[in-house]
């Protein structure tokens, strides 16, 4: 099937940030064929990052289980029976001690998720503790806490917060059949909250949940549409866990998983598309498509809240082979950091181009690009 002209890229195609995509395009986008696709989406990666780096985050379960809300593909919603074990918001020092062991993995950035519908007055005060201690060891930090008010997000920015994680999950449309129990319209309000007290923006969705790729489309349109694109974007592969409703829904092909990690990719060209819950399930094989097809985060870590992720030795023997290291959060902020890392990146592939000219000039090209526009 051959797709609109204006969806297909040159390696030196500059790609803007828009937020005004059609469903008609992001279509077009995901019906490209997949070689061209990942083309695109690669050459749209090395337009506005390194390539070869990738953002690690660690997270934590600050509080587990026995969630009021009926997310239906969630192990610690109290509405199902998942033999999960239920832990009460978590003591500050312990936090603080799991942190410093995160730092010490490589981690840059820590992330805090709490099983709540939205925090309470009373747990607030333990939460902003945890924000400002773990900010001060270096780390950045990152919660998940439900749904926030103006005035929690407003507190855990002035505790020094960076990021706010709060995924739309899936497209307006099939948003009901999977969950009941708060409104899309709940979520993108929390958004705004986090937008408006100055923090950074986690927001992504999860796939193979028995939705249509019209689902998939439309996800990603909502994302590249909000007014600005979520700094991190993290596309999630459905966990199965037994006893949730969607515990035997059909498989999702993991070419269809690539290609949404792509299309992401080209869509929000700048953001940080993370490949979330799933790694477990995925050969490293995989993995290597997903970074190619434009994904530059992971979580690192054995569990990822409650469910299990590649351990991080795994993921530094992956790292090693494939040439790709963890990237300096420095570079995240910093056009100067990210200057640096851009000219390394070229002057590796100068070295490799002794034996492949033709890749390190089309990247030379595109790191120019990036360099000029600075
Ligand atoms: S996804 Fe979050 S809000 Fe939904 S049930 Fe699980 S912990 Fe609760």
């Amino acid at each position: 099937m051959n797709a609109p002209v204006s969806v297909v890229a040159t390696p030196s195609a500059s790609i803007s940030v828009r937020h005004d995509w059609h469903r008609e395009e992001i279509a077009a986008l995901f019906a490209l064929p997949f070689n061209d696709l990942l083309f695109q989406a690669a050459s749209v990666h090395r337009q506005h990052f390194d390539p070869n780096a990738v953002q690690v985050s660690t997270l934590l379960s600050i509080k587990t289980g026995a969630c009021p809300e009926d997310c239906k593909y969630c192990s610690q919603s109290g509405h199902y029976n998942t033999e999960l074990e239920k832990e009460k918001l978590m003591e500050v020092q312990k936090v603080l001690a799991e942190a410093r062991l995160a730092k010490e993995k490589g981690a840059s950035r820590f992330c805090m998720g709490a099983a709540w519908r939205s925090p309470r007055d009373k747990d607030m005060p333990y939460v902003l503790d945890m924000v400002r201690q773990v900010k001060e060891m270096g780390l950045e930090t990152c919660m998940t806490l439900g749904m926030l008010s103006g005035e929690q997000a407003q507190s855990l920015s002035e505790a020094g917060l960076d990021y706010y994680n709060h995924n739309l999950d899936t497209s307006p449309e099939y948003y009901g059949k999977v969950i009941s129990t708060r409104t899309y319209n709940d979520r993108l309000q929390t958004l705004s909250h986090v937008r408006d007290a100055g923090m950074k923006v986690c927001a992504g969705g999860i796939v193979g949940m028995g939705e249509d790729r019209k689902d998939r489309i439309g996800l990603l349109q909502q994302l590249a549409n909000l007014p600005a694109h979520p700094e991190s974007v993290p596309i999630n592969m459905l966990v199965k866990i037994e006893g949730t409703p969607l515990a035997d829904v059909a498989d999702l092909d993991m070419f269809e998983f690539v290609r949404t990690i792509a299309v992401a990719r080209i869509v929000m060209p700048e953001s940080f598309v993370r490949l979330s819950a799933g790694r477990q399930e995925m050969n490293d094989e995989m993995q290597a498509l997903c970074f190619f097809a434009g994904a530059n985060s992971i979580f690192y870590g054995e569990k990822l809240l409650t469910t299990d992720n590649p351990d991080a030795n795994h993921d530094q023997q992956l790292f090693q082979r494939l040439g790709i290291h963890p990237l300096d959060p420095r570079s995240e902020c910093s056009d100067e950091a990210t200057e640096e890392a851009l000219l390394e990146s070229v002057e590796a592939q100068q070295r490799a181009s002794e034996t492949a000219p033709l890749y390190y000039d089309a990247n030379k090209r595109a790191a120019k690009h990036v360099l000029n526009k600075a």
